[in-house]
């Protein structure tokens, strides 16, 4: 169910990944079904699967809730946990349970909706097999969040909703791990949020319009970079921290996807003028509506790469740029 593309040149590795080519169109159904093998952490370079890029509250079938997933360094950071992002992690080929840190661009709900079960459910794992076959071990250790105000609050509060839930499988009938159920929470400013073994999360400030603080974020690996935007209209700041960045990863909405766009997104205009002034090595819309005519009105203001958002769509960046498509 894998189509790669290689963004800046022929890929050797191309024979080997394109198990699949050649089907026109994604369905949702198509999505629904397909789940890719359970997958390594790689230890070198960085990788990008977008898991939801759906834009904002409404159900969607072929687009879920907004939620990245970074692997580097052996690491996997997950950036929102928008509905669904548990369902395209087993998709992706990656137990709940293999998550222990999440970071929150900010805490409109369309971006935190899912947590709950990555909470819970990544601490039970899947003991009696997985979709993939064989079961998986819950999380023994805490799961950590980055967010802005407001996160520590809501992690708490999480604890108390599911406090019957937790007491039951810590405490009296299954006996999960403790700190498997341990949340530590961190509301952040700007700056260095981790940096850990080469690898470095910044979290920056972005502008959400009357919705304050809100982040975006840039993780540097071995000399390799993203910037993911959160949601935002044009930002300066976001255009400073994302200087030299090889994939940067922005949101769009245009008047068609949401009437009150200009408030507090980016057009594809200014997302176009955006990627020109950065001029990434790779531009990858998220948050955005999965059409042509994002692209052609985005096609007016920039020339360089681009790619459209598409759940569960993979970049693998190093030397080269790949580009995965999951399901097409
Ligand atoms: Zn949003
Ligand atoms: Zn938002």
């Amino acid at each position: 169910m894998i189509k790669i593309v290689s963004v800046t040149g022929a890929c050797a590795c191309l024979a080997i990944l394109l198990a699949h080519a050649g089907t026109p169109a994604r369905t949702p159904a198509a999505l629904e079904q397909a789940v890719a093998s359970p997958r390594e952490a790689k230890p070198e370079g960085l990788r990008v699967t977008l898991l939801g890029t759906g834009v904002g509250p409404p159900v969607r079938l072929d687009q879920f809730g907004a939620s990245t997933l970074v692997e580097a360094g052996g690491k996997r950071l997950l950036f929102d946990c928008g509905r669904g992002a548990t369902i395209r992690l087993v998709q992706a080929g990656v137990p709940t349970s293999s998550i222990s840190r999440v970071f929150l661009t900010h805490l409109h709900s369309d971006h935190v909706l899912q947590l709950p079960d990555l909470l819970l459910t990544g601490w039970v794992g899947a003991p009696g097999g997985s979709v993939q076959g064989g079961s998986v071990p819950g999380r023994a250790v805490p799961l950590e969040v980055w967010g802005p105000d407001g996160t520590r609050d809501m992690m708490s509060a999480l604890e108390t909703a599911f406090a019957f839930d937790i007491h039951m499988r810590r405490d009296v009938d299954e006996k999960l791990a403790a700190d498997g159920i341990t949340v530590i929470s961190h509301d952040i400013k700007e700056g260095v949020v981790l940096n850990e073994r080469g690898v470095k999360v910044t979290a920056f400030i972005v502008d959400h319009g009357l919705l304050a603080p809100a982040f975006g974020y840039r993780v540097d690996y071995r000399g390799h970079s993203v910037v993911l935007s959160g949601d935002t209209r044009v930002s300066e700041n976001l255009i400073t921290f994302a200087q030299g960045v090889d994939v940067l990863v922005h949101e769009v909405a245009d008047a068609e996807t949401n009437r009150e766009a200009a408030r507090r997104h980016t057009t594809p205009e200014q997302a176009g003028e955006l990627f020109t002034r950065v001029k990434p090595r790779l531009a990858v819309y998220s948050h955005a509506p999965d059409t042509e005519r994002v692209i052609v009105q985005t096609r007016k203001t920039y020339s360089g790469p681009l790619q459209g958002a598409e759940d569960l769509l993979m970049i693998e960046i190093g030397e080269k740029i790949d580009v995965r498509h999951f399901a097409r």
